[in-house]
């Protein structure tokens, strides 16, 4: 095993032999010298490789371009150019796979919507790398948070045959023959036919199997991928992402709060310790001041207020918002920016929403208008995180599903969660994919994910 150039990179010069691979990043020519910049999707910062064009085989080095894949070994020496601390004097380079002028990523900068067509190789850019190592330093954050608090990570099904959130529309999953689909004696499509004997689709949401799972292990969450059909051409929009979501028994909305607040400020400051050059980079090149609103963020408590005080904030304010708005419609992120942004700037937890405008499942306040939802909305981005405390008392329950025309036969299995020893409970989602945005700065969820699949696209 090799090291990696972030661990090469850390040595003090030394006589000892060092072997490097990685890809041709630039190349620089001098008349005795040739200056080899190697990166290896480690850190940001490549190895500069110096080779003596006296002791090289010139018609190799001409062969190796932008874009090679090279081993390269020599001895650790300080560095004669201000770029950097250390360098490798080479003393034997071997070309592994050439890379020929047309490589897409020579040396300028691209923009992210041509790099976003280039997909496959974005990854070899470095704003792709941060954003990568970014995300998984984030991925790995998240999962230590609730091991570290005792959650089980729990694994909800992808396919379902419940639409029970009625979170957005859903990817019907079928083996019929599109060309000849069965249909029953009225004239319907026939779904007894079909693989599952029943309508399924890909999951919008764990959420209802994920509170199976607390209502028995107290503290859960789940972390994979959801889909959403959502005809949403949006820079916060994807039809496939993550979502991570823990669900906790014996806790109301006050206990849903500090822990989406405590998450997410562990995961941020596990960043910003984890992956600082990459933040610095985000900061300098990508979003100005980045790192120091993180840190804001973690230092300062969020704010809170409740949907019906935000309206009373927004209302005044209605001229200068595409949508106005009353009382008992929706928060859109032109509000949600603004709540944030100039009302508290920092990050606004919104309780106590218009129950006409959440789902089924969420707790009915005592006035039996608004529910126990909230939402932690972030500057910049609105909405990252939604969450509730869920109904668990039954009659109420069956009542709300009632008066939505929702057939409580359906939800029988959810029913029985409020039959058999019901508990106050409450759980959150957070999508995985905001979460890489706000920390990186990054403006568009397509450049966070490695293959991003909305509307009309499904590349790679
Ligand atoms: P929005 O109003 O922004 O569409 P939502 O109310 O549909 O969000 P929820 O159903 O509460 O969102 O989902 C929980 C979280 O999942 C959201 O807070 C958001 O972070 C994320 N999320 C929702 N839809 C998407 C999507 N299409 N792409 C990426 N993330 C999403
Ligand atoms: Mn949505």
């Amino acid at each position: 095993m090799q090291d990696r150039i972030k661990a090469i990179l850390q040595l003090e010069p030394s006589d000892a032999t060092v072997k490097a691979e990685g890809w041709v990043r630039t190349k620089r020519d001098s008349k005795n010298v040739c200056f080899l910049e190697i990166n290896d999707g480690s850190c940001l910062k490549g190895l500069q490789c110096v080779i003596d064009k006296a002791k090289t085989d010139t018609a190799l080095l001409d062969r190796i371009g932008t874009g090679a894949s090279i081993t390269a070994e020599g001895r650790i020496v300080s560095s004669q150019g201000g770029n950097q601390k250390t360098e490798m004097a080479v003393e034997t380079l071997t070309l592994i796979g050439e890379c020929p002028a047309d490589y897409p990523l020579q040396k300028k900068r691209h923009t992210v919507e041509f790099l976003r067509e280039k997909a496959y190789l974005r990854p070899r850019t470095n704003l792709f790398g941060a954003v990568m190592r970014v995300r998984s330093t984030m991925a790995y954050a998240v999962h230590s948070f609730f091991q570290e608090n005792g959650f089980v990570y729990v694994n909800t099904p992808l396919i379902s045959a419940s639409d029970c959130e009625g979170a957005g529309a859903q990817f019907q999953v079928t083996t019929l023959d599109l060309e000849n689909v069965p249909k029953t004696e009225d004239g319907k499509v026939d779904y007894s036919k079909d693989f599952f004997g029943k309508m399924a689709n890909l999951t919008v949401s764990g959420q209802l199997e994920g509170e199976t799972y607390a209502t028995a292990m107290k503290n859960i969450y789940t972390f994979g991928p959801t889909f959403r059909a959502e005809n949403s051409n949006t820079a916060r929009h994807l039809a496939e992402f993550w979502m991570i979501e823990p669900e906790m028994a014996f806790c109301t909305l006050e206990g849903d709060m500090e822990w989406a607040e405590k998450f997410l400020k562990y995961v941020f400051s596990y960043v910003l310790e984890k992956n600082a050059e990459d933040m610095e980079f985000f900061s300098k090149f990508v979003l100005d001041g980045v790192v120091d609103t993180l840190r804001h963020v973690i230092e300062s408590p969020f704010a809170h207020m409740t949907y019906t005080e935000a309206i009373k904030v927004l209302e005044p304010e209605n001229d200068r918002f595409e949508f106005p708005v009353k009382w008992g419609v929706e928060i859109q992120s032109e509000h949600e920016r603004f709540l944030t942004e100039e009302v508290a700037k920092r990050p606004v937890i919104v309780t106590d929403y218009p129950k006409d405008i959440k789902a089924f499942y969420m707790k009915m306040n005592d006035d039996g208008e608004t529910v126990r939802a909230m939402d932690v909305l972030a500057p910049r981005l609105g909405e990252i995180i939604g969450g509730s405390e869920r109904e668990y008392r039954y009659d109420v329950l069956v009542k709300r599903m009632n008066e939505l025309g929702l057939k409580p036969e359906d939800y029988w299995w959810y029913l029985d969660l409020r039959k058999y020893g019901t508990v106050p409970h409450a759980g959150f989602g957070l999508g995985f994919e905001r979460a890489v945005q706000y920390v990186t700065g990054v403006a568009n969820i397509r450049d966070v994910i490695p293959y991003p699949r909305y509307v009309k696209s499904c590349e790679y």
